[in-house]
Formats: C-alpha cells, sequence, structure tokens
C-alpha cells in the first residue's frame, strides 16, 4: 500500500522518533523545575525553540509551543480579537480557511465580533486589493493561510502583509502557515506577519505538537488559565520531548525545501496531466499551487467509493482533508472557488511527501485509469 496523504500527515521521520524515544527515557523533568532534571529539561527547550525560530528566521523568545495548529490558530484569532477589542471587533478572512481558523471566527461572530469572509477566485485565491478594500477603522485582524490545504492553492501573503501594514499597520496579520512550511520558502517577518502558525505532524514531527510565532511587541489573551509557562500564553507542563521532536523535523524539512519543491514538483506536474485527460474527472489544483498537492473531483461518483477503488488498487489517498472528510457535507473550499455542489461532494486530495518516487506516481497514475475504468458503469449521470 503506497500513502499519498501526506497533507493530512506525515510518517515520524526516523531520526525524530529516535530523539524522541531517548528524551523520553532519559530526560522527564519538568521544565518549570528548579532542580537539575528541571533545568536539564529547559535547556533542551531552550534548544529547541531556538532551533525552530531559526527554522522561519524568527527570534527564539517569539515562538510560543501549542499542542498544534489548531490551538495556535485559536490562539492567534481568539486571543488577538479579545486583547485589541478596545480598538474594534472586525475581523477579515477567507472563506477557504482550515476549520480551525473558520470556527474560530464564526464562535466569535456568536460573541459579537464582525466577520468578513473574502471571496476566493475559481483557484481558491484572494488578492491583497481585495484584503485592502476590506479593512475597516475597526478592524483588528486578517487571517489568511499560506497554502490551502485541500487544493495545494497559494495566497500571495508577502504581497497582503506588506500592503496590509503600509495602508493599516495597526491591523495584525496572522498566517497558518502548515501547510506552506517545508515545501515554499517561508518567511513570516519578511512577510509582515504577526502571527504565524504549524503543527509539526505536517513535516514529519510528532502530533499533537506545534507552535504559534508572536511577534514581539504583539499581545494576545491566553485561552488556558493555569501557570505562566510560554510567556503566560499557554499555560500547562511543557511537552518536552515531542518539541525537541518538532525543532528536530524542521530543521530537517527547512534545509530540505528546496530539493523536496524541486522534485516533488516534477511528480505533482505529471499528476495533473495525467488527471487533466481522463473523461470524468475535473482539476481542482494548478500547477501554480504547493509542490506537494493535486485536488480532483470525480462528479459521478461518490467520493468514498472512489477513494476505496484507490485504496484497492494500492493507494490512500484522501477525501478532502481529513478534518472534515467524516462530514457528508461538500467541500466548504470547493464551493468557494465556485464548484458545484456535485464537484464540491466529489473532491479527492492527493498529497505527496519527500519519501515519494517517479516508480510511485507512475503506479498511481495507473491506479487513477484503473479506478475510472472499474467505476464508469456505476458513474451518476
Ligand atoms: N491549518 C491547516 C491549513 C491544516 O492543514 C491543518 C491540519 N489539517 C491545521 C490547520 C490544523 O492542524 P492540527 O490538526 O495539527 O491541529
Amino acid at each position: 500500500m503506497k500513502y499519498f496523504d501526506y497533507a493530512a500527515t506525515t510518517p515520524p521521520h526516523p531520526e525524530v522518533v529516535r530523539t524522541i524515544t531517548e528524551i523520553m527515557e532519559a530526560q522527564f523533568g519538568n521544565a518549570s523545575s528548579i532542580h537539575g532534571y528541571g533545568e536539564r529539561a529547559d535547556q533542551l527547550l531552550r534548544r529547541a525553540r531556538a532551533g525552530c525560530a531559526a527554522a522561519i528566521g524568527v527570534k527564539a523568545d517569539e515562538i510560543i509551543f501549542t499542542s498544534g495548529a489548531t490551538e495556535s490558530n485559536n490562539l492567534a484569532i481568539k486571543g488577538a480579537a479579545l486583547r485589541y477589542a478596545s480598538r474594534g471587533k472586525h475581523i477579515i478572512t477567507t472563506a477557504a480557511e482550515h476549520a480551525s481558523v473558520y470556527e474560530s471566527v464564526l464562535q466569535l461572530q456568536q460573541w459579537g465580533w464582525e466577520v468578513t469572509f473574502l471571496p476566493v477566485d475559481s483557484e481558491g485565491r484572494v488578492t491583497a486589493e481585495q484584503v485592502i478594500e476590506a479593512v475597516r477603522s475597526d478592524t483588528v485582524l486578517v487571517s489568511l493561510m499560506h497554502v490551502n490545504n485541500e487544493t495545494g492553492t497559494v495566497h500571495p501573503v508577502q504581497e497582503i502583509g506588506q500592503q496590509l501594514k503600509q495602508k493599516a499597520p495597526r491591523v495584525l496579520f496572522h498566517v497558518d502557515g502548515v501547510q506552506g512550511f517545508g515545501k515554499l520558502p517561508v518567511a513570516p517577518a519578511q512577510w509582515k506577519a504577526d502571527l504565524y502558525s504549524l503543527s509539526a505532524h505536517k513535516v514529519r514531527g510528532p502530533k499533537g505538537t506545534g507552535l504559534l510565532y508572536v511577534r514581539d511587541g504583539v499581545e494576545l489573551t491566553s485561552l488556558l488559565s493555569g501557570g505562566s509557562q510560554e510567556h503566560g500564553l499557554r499555560a500547562g507542563t511543557e511537552n518536552v520531548a515531542m518539541i525537541v521532536g518538532m525543532a528536530k523535523a524542521m530543521r530537517i524539512a527547512a534545509e530540505s525545501q528546496p530539493d523536496f519543491a524541486r522534485r516533488i514538483r516534477v511528480i505533482r506536474d505529471r499528476m495533473i496531466d495525467t488527471i487533466a485527460v481522463i473523461p470524468g474527472l475535473e482539476l481542482n489544483s494548478t500547477k501554480e499551487g504547493a509542490p506537494h498537492i493535486v485536488n480532483f473531483s470525480y462528479p459521478g461518483m461518490k467520493a468514498e467509493v472512489a477513494l476505496h477503488t484507490l485504496e484497492q488498487l494500492g493507494c490512500t489517498v484522501s477525501t478532502q482533508s481529513a478534518c472534515s472528510s467524516r462530514s457528508a457535507e461538500p467541500s466548504r473550499v470547493l464551493l468557494a472557488m465556485g464548484r458545484e455542489a456535485a464537484c464540491a461532494a466529489g473532491g479527492l486530495r492527493i498529497s505527496f511527501g519527500d519519501e515519494h518516487t517517479e516508480e510511485d506516481a507512475a503506479m498511481l497514475e495507473q491506479a487513477l485509469h484503473q479506478m475510472v475504468a472499474r467505476l464508469r458503469p456505476l458513474e451518476r449521470r
């Protein structure tokens, strides 16, 4: 069985597993304790913080460790909204964000904030002009993903950040960076992002571990009451072993990013060319997107049926994103891109990782042809 669902999660890197195991066996101290066990844990934490910061070109004390990007996105959005409520209660985002952003702003809407959901074009993209035009005197936050997790669409985050800071320097800019890091060059400070979220498990690190970059000078209201860990922004004993594992995974991902993009883009382009000529399939991704994701629809077939057929043929892919694939609803992202309901409900995602080769791509191509040949008699017309 070949796994083509790296956008959902990745197999932990063997070096990461080794590091985590060693620390769990030998260094179990609480990083807040002042005795030797604690100091050793604290030292590991400091080193990991510096490593994670270096991988995205920011300062170590701008990193807050969290349980993953869901928590980072919640903290960034609700934490900023609550902290700066006296400035205004208007937030700008898009109709195609990940559930952890989308549901966070919906919750704020229920609590009295106003949210502008910018429409995306047929490729799922917003422009800097759209963002700038939506800014009002009471806008406090713009939240936008770097790369869309369902389609691989890349937003012009640098252009948006720079124009936003020129027009409205007080408006905070949050970037959900989960699907971009390790795949494309990233530079949250250069993009003028104030907040930037990551999850370790998308880059062969451990699950349940992530970070939020909080630019120097930006304040947030903590969402958890408790101890003063993580500059008081994230109470709770740090998971030192997993955090060190994340730092290692991030270093490997940052170092191999250019090579990854060059190699995997060739495989992805080839897959796009294949899908484009199979009758009955419709592409939802373009070659301009991030190098690791291809999304397509099979409007004549239930997505689950297509997925299980591909699985029988030895290839694991995904319906929509893992976070929403158990929902019967059509993809919110594909609907926002203007796809019809049948197309939005039949979305399938292929996502590649560093281990994939041309032979894997050939196997998947063959499986796609075989899937359609098998399912053609059952297609809805
Ligand atoms: N944002 C994006 C774009 C994602 O792809 C994901 C993971 N699917 C998340 C946020 C949430 O990450 P996690 O599930 O690790 O909390």
